[in-house]
């Protein structure tokens, strides 16, 4: 193995620990990921300091975690993790421990992390390794393995199991026999961990670069049926046709593809619960072929449901379910151009890429093989002709806004959006019609209109 390389800012940082007489060690991901070949993403130490010792040792110290001995140094616009060695002798109800307490040794601390891979330390400045349960074996051998008795283990955090399945699409690494079996028994442990501690499980899942393996492990392990009972309820689910998969590998192959870097979290979530409503609404027709008519009107309230019980943002959840529930659209060339307008105004000129995106990976996993080249480029042509016409495509396109409507006598209320609304419907199929001039006078009718009606 090469030598192991210590940043210079990390032997800078542990001058400081030195001068006080104190130890400190990187530990967790850093170190994992160095003896992967692999760049750190971030710094986790451990040092036998008191986190109140620490806040005294560095001028910006942000108490991030302090009830748990974590303290936040920003140090020449670096951001360091500093945890006091501690054990984690009390549980409750598989959260996290309701008390630290604090451990004198390098050793006793690392005996409390989760997985041996994360078990080991490097000592600073120096870069001496602390390995007591041969965790650099393991990543040698690609093996995620509980640190001690997997049982155990999992019964003081339920969500342990899942940072099992998390890294193992993470790093592509299988779990071992002991610590795989050991999920099964305490998913009621599981069951009772916070909902944001699996949602940030999930975004790292669907974030890894196969995430179908930590899926595919969840639902060998009863996890997904714990966690994801919409998603297990998708297997065996035949969709014969241009399909090749059961409802939920399709999920999966679609979330697997859309698991690139640069798309968001909300393309990878409505990638993989795009189809989430056709279990309930598959039908058998006349002629024997199975049928989802309006599933992903179904899946759209479903997933609604989904990510909120995981307290996704607002934010995330509305484009996801949009976006799911227009992954039907269906292009023709007979389409006219106020149907493409219409098209763009519908889906949100904003949300259009992502769309593609989530069409492209839904392709893909329907047939299991990348979908022609040109295979939305026609739709794609005709939108940008649209764009590039500069019509209105959205409210603010419109030659006038509610202040006119006020000034010709509309009330101030609701009546004003709705009218808004009704004028950009008209000059999408005449965009003639959206001058100032022209809009005022339908305005008028609209509103003789409406005080009549
Ligand atoms: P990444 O940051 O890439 O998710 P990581 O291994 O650094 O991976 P963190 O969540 O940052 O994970 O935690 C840092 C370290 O703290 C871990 O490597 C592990 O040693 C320990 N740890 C984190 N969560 C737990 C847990 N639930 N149980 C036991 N040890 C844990
Ligand atoms: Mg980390």
């Amino acid at each position: 193995m090469r030598g192991l390389r210590i940043h210079p800012l990390l032997k800078e940082i542990a001058a400081i620990f030195s001068r006080r007489g104190k130890q400190v060690f990187l530990v967790g991901g850093a170190v994992r990921d160095m003896f992967r070949g692999k760049d750190a993403q971030d710094w986790d130490l451990a040092t036998d300091a008191l986190p109140e010792e620490v806040i005294l040792m560095f001028p910006k110290v942000i108490p991030t975690g302090i009830k748990h001995g974590t303290v936040t140094v920003r140090y020449k616009g670096y951001s360091l993790e500093v945890t006091t060695f501690r054990t984690e002798s009390e549980y409750h109800d598989g959260r996290r421990p309701n008390k630290v307490d604090y451990a004198a040794t390098i050793e006793a601390d690392l005996s409390r992390r989760d997985f041996t891979m994360n078990a080991i330390a490097l000592s600073l400045p120096e870069g001496r390794k602390v390995d007591p349960f041969d965790g650099v074996g393991d990543i040698k051998r690609r093996i995620i393995r509980c640190v001690g008795n997997p049982a155990e283990r999992f019964g003081e955090d339920g969500l342990r199991p899942l940072r099992a399945v998390r890294f193992a699409s993470q790093l592509g690494f299988n779990i071992e026999d002991a610590t795989l079996s050991a999920v099964n028994p305490s998913l009621r442990i599981t069951a009772k961990v916070a909902a944001e501690r699996i949602r940030d499980e999930i975004d790292k899942i669907i974030g890894s670069p196969k995430p179908s393996r930590a899926f595919l492990l969840m639902e060998k392990t009863g996890l997904l049926e714990l966690l994801l009972p919409e998603l297990a309820r998708c297997r065996n689910i035949e969709q014969k046709g241009f399909h090749r998969f059961d409802v939920l590998d399709h999920s999966l192959l679609a979330c697997d593809r859309a698991a690139q870097k640069s798309w968001s979290a909300a393309v990878r979530l409505a990638a993989l619960f795009h189809d989430i409503g056709k279990p309930e609404t598959r039908l058998l027709d006349a002629s024997g072929i199975w049928t989802f008519y309006q599933h992903e009107r179904v899946s759209a309230e479903l997933v609604r449901k989904i990510l909120a019980r995981f307290r996704y943002s607002n934010e995330v959840v509305d484009r996801a379910v949009h976006l799911i529930k227009e992954h039907m659209f269906y292009y023709e060339e007979i389409w006219i151009d106020a149907a493409v307008r219409r098209f763009i105004i519908r889906v949100g000129e904003e949300n259009l890429p992502d769309l593609y995106r989530l069409r492209m990976a839904d392709a893909y996993a329907a047939a299991g093989k990348p979908p022609p080249k040109d295979f939305l480029l026609p739709l794609i042509r005709r939108v940008d002709k649209a764009l590039a016409g500069g019509r209105a495509f959205s409210l603010k396109d419109l030659q006038i806004d509610g202040t006119d409507l006020i000034g010709i006598g509309v009330k101030a209320g609701p009546s004003i959006g709705i009218i808004l609304r009704e004028l950009l419907e008209t000059v999408v199929d005449d965009p003639a019609l959206n001058t100032k001039e022209k809009l005022l006078e339908i305005a008028r009718n609209l509103n003789l209109r409406y005080r009549s009606g």
